[in-house]
């Protein structure tokens, strides 16, 4: 069996080093990656390729950079060429960046099978990009492996049971991966303290709203000035406090992003997280740290219902008040089960090959 499998942001290389670790312990699947090139910086590609012993991708696009118009639709075009060329079994896609859309609309063109890892998850706001590149490839896949209950019952809710496509509860991928390499976890050289809150910020919800980038930063300058931030700084959040002139406090320690060993290591040692991502929402509640998510929703619903972590938007008083209650009272329960306890990918690649028997 052949299959395809198209990556291009970090989010996605961290997820295929679980499930590509998986399909390579089966002699009968040969895998051809394509990388995009959607993130292409070292610290934000190579170095995870590296790290996670991920396979060397078989074809690299170069597209990064552009507008999502530009890029989805440059990524659809050379994607489909080398999918005629390879006449793959399936194609898999993770999550919900354009190279995950533009990979799904080039082989369901092609009638091509499309395998989507981390299916089924909504926000319920269509104005991010994420919502409509995962609602769409959802549409046009043939198997959808959802990481909890809460995805497979926003599909139930589209009508997916009328559809034909299988849908399988596989458990998350990210949590393999965080217990795959949490005994590898590296602390950063350039980390001079262990006594932190760990934050990132990067969503275009808020990197592109100056009034959300200015709030948060501002209630970032007053915490940090009683405890150290640590900031791995994505690329676009960079760019954007540049062009605005908007300047983070001294106790806030920027750094550039770190790979998944080091940022593995970050989580684990951090007092707790403040985040926009939605990977790092989960790696949190699995190295039972709590989370204040700088977001108006989220994705990972049963993880707020468990008490574990706290929507407060780009609100600066709300920011306040949910970091001084995490300073303050850090305990809470972290039931492991929701996300499946790490089996994702040998799941998923198992219901791969029962699916073409
Ligand atoms: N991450 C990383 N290095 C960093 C910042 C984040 O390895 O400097 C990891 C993080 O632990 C998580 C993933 O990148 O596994 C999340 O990616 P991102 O926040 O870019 O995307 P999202 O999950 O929001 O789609």
């Amino acid at each position: 069996m052949k299959i395809v499998t198209v990556l291009g942001a970090r989010p996605q290389f961290i997820k295929a080093g679980s499930v590509s670790r998986e399909i390579a312990k089966h002699e009968s699947i040969q895998e051809i990656i394509i990388h995009t090139g959607q993130h292409y910086d070292a610290n934000m590609s190579d170095v995870f390729f590296e790290e996670m012993q991920i396979p060397k991708p078989d074809y690299f696009l170069g597209v990064g950079g552009k507008s999502h118009g530009a890029m989805t639709g440059q990524m659809i075009e050379k994607i489909e060429e080398i999918l005629l060329v390879e006449k793959p079994d399936w194609l898999l896609v993770y999550g919900d960046t354009n190279s995950t859309l533009a990979g799904a609309i080039a082989a369901a063109k092609l009638h091509i099978k499309i395998a989507h890892i981390e299916a089924g998850l909504r926000s319920f706001n269509m104005k991010m990009p994420e919502e409509v590149n995962r609602i769409l490839t959802d549409k046009v896949s043939s198997i959808l492996f959802c990481p909890t209950l809460a995805a497979i019952n926003n599909l139930n809710n589209e009508g997916i049971s009328s559809t034909g496509t299988e849908v399988c509860l596989s458990g998350d991928v990210m949590q393999d991966g965080a217990l795959f390499y949490k005994g590898l976890a590296e602390k950063p050289s350039e980390l001079l303290i262990d006594d932190y809150v760990l934050c990132t910020i990067h969503r275009a919800e808020n990197t592109d709203d100056e009034e959300r980038l200015t709030s948060i930063v501002k209630a970032l300058n007053e915490v940090a000035c009683n405890q150290t931030i640590v900031l791995p700084l994505h690329p676009r959040t960079k760019s954007k406090l540049e062009s605005l002139s908007i300047t983070l406090s001294e106790n806030v320690q920027i750094i550039a992003p770190v790979g998944y060993l080091n940022m593995v290591w970050l989580i684990m040692n951090s007092k707790f997280i403040m985040t926009d991502s939605g990977g790092l929402q989960k790696e949190a509640f699995f190295f039972e740290k709590q989370c204040i998510t700088l977001r108006d929703e989220t994705e990972w619903v049963e993880l707020v219902e468990a008490g574990v972590n706290k929507l407060v938007g780009a609100n600066k008083e709300m920011i306040l008040a949910e970091f001084n209650r995490c300073i303050n009272k850090p305990s809470a329960l972290f039931d492991q089960s929701i996300y499946g306890g790490g089996q994702a990918s040998k799941a998923i690649v198992e219901s791969i090959i029962k699916f073409m028997a």
